[in-house]
């Protein structure tokens, strides 16, 4: 019998700890990361990336899937790692491709445990299964990083546009906002639990980019995002080349909320993504099973249209719209 000991990829070596320093100058490395053990003794690997220039600069990470089922985003930093020049980098470029691998392979959002990530972060040293997780990407991943982009998509049942959440107060956050060329961007100050959140209360300028839409691949908002990154980078002065101007100014939003149903029924929300609505334009129709109208939405006030609920069932309490308020 042949036996081996824990024998992956020759490439692609496991560690307990990034270590930057240990990076070969010039080069791409590839890492399983150990973050945790499950309940067979088996390791929790997630994939890393790191790629390191010859000169020095700042170190910007980028995460993808901290929701189990937000695609998008893995496919950006595929792309990036694949173009990238690593000759001419200045700095160090950290690819985190699934942040939440237990919930990637189950295709779900949330952690196994049933808590949303993005909701605990930074982690607790000595908390519950998911706290520890979370603590410990903030600790081994996120404290190495100087500029944070997270990249994120709608949730099940639900599209997106291209937008970006940050908080728009803090220079440095700002300029990586509009760098990423988005339909809207939403103001949202630090401490809610996220990683972009945490990374921001750690000194570390962050921003979360919402990529589309859940459990698959579109090609365009990839390569939006892609651009995104590439502007980031030309704008600290990472690697050389032209920052793509957007074609339309963003839309910026002082704040933005969820409308909920007070009912249930089969929706529908008749405004397309990044739609401006009016104060009493009617946003949303709930039907019966049996067809008969059961109660129509409109518009609280003056709006972007930045998310929708597409999916059909749609119970009391559920989600109609995000809109976000100009400001
Ligand atoms: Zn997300």
């Amino acid at each position: 019998m042949e036996t081996y000991l824990f024998h992956l990829d020759k490439d692609i070596r496991v560690v307990r700890k990034l270590e930057l320093s240990g990076v070969p100058r010039g080069e791409i490395q590839k890492y399983w990361l150990h973050l945790v053990t499950n309940g067979i003794g088996q390791p929790i690997h997630i994939p890393v990336l790191i790629a390191r220039g010859k000169s020095d600069g700042p170190v910007l990470g980028i995460t993808a899937a901290i929701h189990g089922n937000e695609i998008n985003g893995l496919f950006v930093i595929q792309r990036m790692f694949r173009k990238l020049q690593v000759e001419q980098l200045s700095g160090i470029v950290i690819g985190i491709p699934v942040v939440n691998v237990p919930s990637f392979l189950r295709k779900q959002r949330r952690f196994p445990d049933g808590t949303d990530l993005n909701h605990i972060m930074p982690g607790k040293e000595n908390g519950n299964v998911s706290e520890v997780y979370a603590y410990r990407f903030v600790q081994n991943v996120v404290k190495n990083i100087d500029f944070l982009i997270d990249l994120h998509t709608a949730s099940f049942g639900r599209i997106n546009s291209y937008y970006v959440r940050a908080d728009m107060e803090d220079e440095q956050t700002a300029a990586l906002a509009y760098l990423q060329n988005p339909d809207i961007i939403v103001h949202n100050p630090p401490s809610d639990g996220t990683l972009r959140g945490a990374a921001d209360e750690m000194g570390i300028p962050a921003v979360t980019l919402e990529i589309g839409d859940p459990n698959r691949f579109q090609k365009d908002m990839v390569q939006s995002a892609y651009e995104g990154v590439q502007n980031a980078m030309v704008h600290l002065r990472m690697i050389d080349g032209e920052i793509l101007e957007p074609n339309i100014p963003p839309v910026e939003c002082s704040h933005s909320y969820w409308i909920y149903a007070d009912t249930g029924g089969i929706l529908s929300v008749h405004p397309e993504l990044t739609d401006f609505v009016h104060e009493g334009d009617v946003i949303a129709t709930i039907h019966n099973a049996f067809g008969d109208i059961v109660k129509r939405y409109k518009a609280p006030e003056e709006g972007v249209v930045i998310g929708k609920n597409v999916h059909p069932m749609c119970q009391t309490g559920g989600r109609i719209l995000h809109l976000g308020v100009l400001g």
